[in-house]
C-alpha cells in the first residue's frame, strides 16, 4: 500500500492519509526522512527520485559549452558537481558553497577534495550565499541550477500535535520512544534523540539504519514484556564518490569527529562503492534473518539519564 500520511492521532491511534482513508496501529514508527527545505523557483533537486530523474533529463538535454551550477557546500553538494563533471565533459560545471565547503572533514581532506574537484574541471566558488528567492540560473548566469542546499524534515510530527525540535524532527528518548507516548517510536532523519550525548548523530544513512533497526527491536521487547534497549551507533568514515574513478573517504571516530587519516583517488571510489553495495545486502540480509545486521557502537555518554532529566524509560 502505497499512501501519503497526512496526519498522526495519538490518542486513538490511527494514520490519517492525505487520500481520505486511515489506517489503525497497535505501535508506529516514525521514519519519514527528510527532503529538500524549500528549492527556489528555476533549480531542481536530486533529493527524491523524481527530482532526480527530472534533473538528469535537464542535463541531458543540454549543449555542448552550457553551464550547470550546482548550489551548496556540503558532501552532497560536492559529490553531485564532481559527477556531473566527469560524467558530461562538454559542460561547464560550478560549485557555489556559502561557507567553508565539506565543514566536517579535516583541513587536509578538504584540500585533497578541492583539488579532486580541479581535475574534474569544477569551477569552485566558495563564501557567496545564493539567494533563495528569485530563479538562481538568472544570478548564476546558469542553464541548469541543481539546489542541493540542506535538507530539513516534513512537518507531520508538528501537525500531529507531536514533540519535535527546532528543526521539526520528532523528539524521542534513548529508546527511540515517544517520551509520553509508548506506542510511537521514531528513527532517522526525521527523529531526534534528546539530550546532548546524541547530538552527534547527523543525518545520514549511517545513523538511519541502526536507529530503524533498535526501534524494531524495542517494539518487539516491548511486545515481550521485556526491558527495552538504548540506542547505541557509531560512525566510521564520512565518503563521497568525485566519478568513476575518484573518492574521498574521511575516517572519523564513533562521534564522527575526523581523525588525521583520509584516502582519496581511485582506492577511496573503490571503498565508497563497496560502501554503496554493502548497504543494500545488509538491508536484504536482515530481511532474511532478523539481528543480520550490525553497526559501530558509539561513543562513550557524556551525561547520565538522571542529568538530562529524563526517566529511565528504557529499562
Ligand atoms: C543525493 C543524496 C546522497 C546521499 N548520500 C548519502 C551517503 O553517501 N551516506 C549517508 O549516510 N547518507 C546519504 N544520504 C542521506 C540518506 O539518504 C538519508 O540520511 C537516509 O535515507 C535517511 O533515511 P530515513 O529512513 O530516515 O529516510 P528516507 O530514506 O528519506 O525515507 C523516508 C521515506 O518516508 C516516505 N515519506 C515521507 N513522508 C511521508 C508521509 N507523509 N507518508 C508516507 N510516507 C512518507 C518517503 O517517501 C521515503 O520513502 C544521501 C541523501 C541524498 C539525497
Amino acid at each position: 500500500m502505497t499512501e501519503t500520511a497526512a496526519r498522526i492521532d495519538a490518542a486513538t491511534r490511527t494514520i490519517r492519509f492525505a487520500g481520505g482513508g486511515t489506517l489503525d496501529y497497535d505501535y508506529l514508527v516514525y521514519a519519514v526522512g527528510s527532503g529538500q527545505a524549500r528549492i527556489p523557483d528555476g533549480a531542481l533537486t536530486i533529493s527524491t527520485l523524481a527530482g532526480s530523474a527530472q534533473a538528469r533529463r535537464a542535463v541531458e538535454a543540454l549543449e555542448p559549452g552550457q553551464h550547470v551550477a550546482v548550489v551548496g557546500g556540503g558532501l552532497t553538494a560536492i559529490e553531485t558537481a564532481a559527477e556531473t563533471a566527469h560524467r558530461h565533459r562538454h559542460l561547464r560545471v560550478s560549485l557555489h558553497a556559502a561557507d567553508v565547503p565539506a565543514p566536517r572533514v579535516s583541513a587536509g581532506a578538504r584540500r585533497g577534495l578541492a583539488r579532486s574537484l580541479r581535475r574534474a574541471g569544477v569551477e569552485q566558488r566558495n563564501g557567496t550565499p545564493v539567494p533563495s528567492s528569485g530563479d538562481p540560473r538568472v544570478g548564476l548566469d546558469a542553464d541548469v541550477v541543481l539546489w542541493c542546499a540542506g535538507f530539513s524534515v516534513p512537518d507531520l510530527a508538528a501537525a500531529s500535535g507531536l514533540p519535535v525540535d527546532g528543526a521539526g524532527r520528532l523528539v524521542v528518548d534513548p529508546a527511540l520512544q515517544v517520551p509520553g507516548q509508548p506506542r510511537i517510536y521514531g528513527a532517522g532523519d526525521a527523529a531526534a534523540i534528546a539530550g546532548p550525548d546524541f547530538a552527534y548523530l547527523r543525518m545520514s544513512c549511517a545513523a538511519a539504519m541502526p536507529m530503524g533497526a533498535d526501534a524494531a527491536g524495542n517494539i518487539l521487547r516491548d511486545m515481550d514484556g521485556e526491558a527495552r534497549i538504548r540506542h547505541d551507533s557509531g560512525f566510521g568514515g564520512q565518503c563521497v564518490s568525485l566519478g568513476r574513478s575518484d573518492g574521498m573517504v574521511q575516517f572519523v571516530r564513533a562521534d564522527d569527529s575526523p581523525v588525521r587519516f583520509h584516502l582519496h583517488g581511485r582506492l577511496a571510489a573503490v571503498q565508497k562503492e563497496i560502501i554503496c553495495r554493502m548497504t543494500l545486502r545488509w538491508i536484504r540480509g536482515e530481511a532474511k534473518r532478523s539481528g543480520a545486521y550490525t553497526w559501530p557502537k558509539g561513543p562513550r555518554m557524556r551525561t547520565t539519564t538522571a542529568e538530562q532529566g529524563q526517566a529511565p524509560a528504557w529499562s
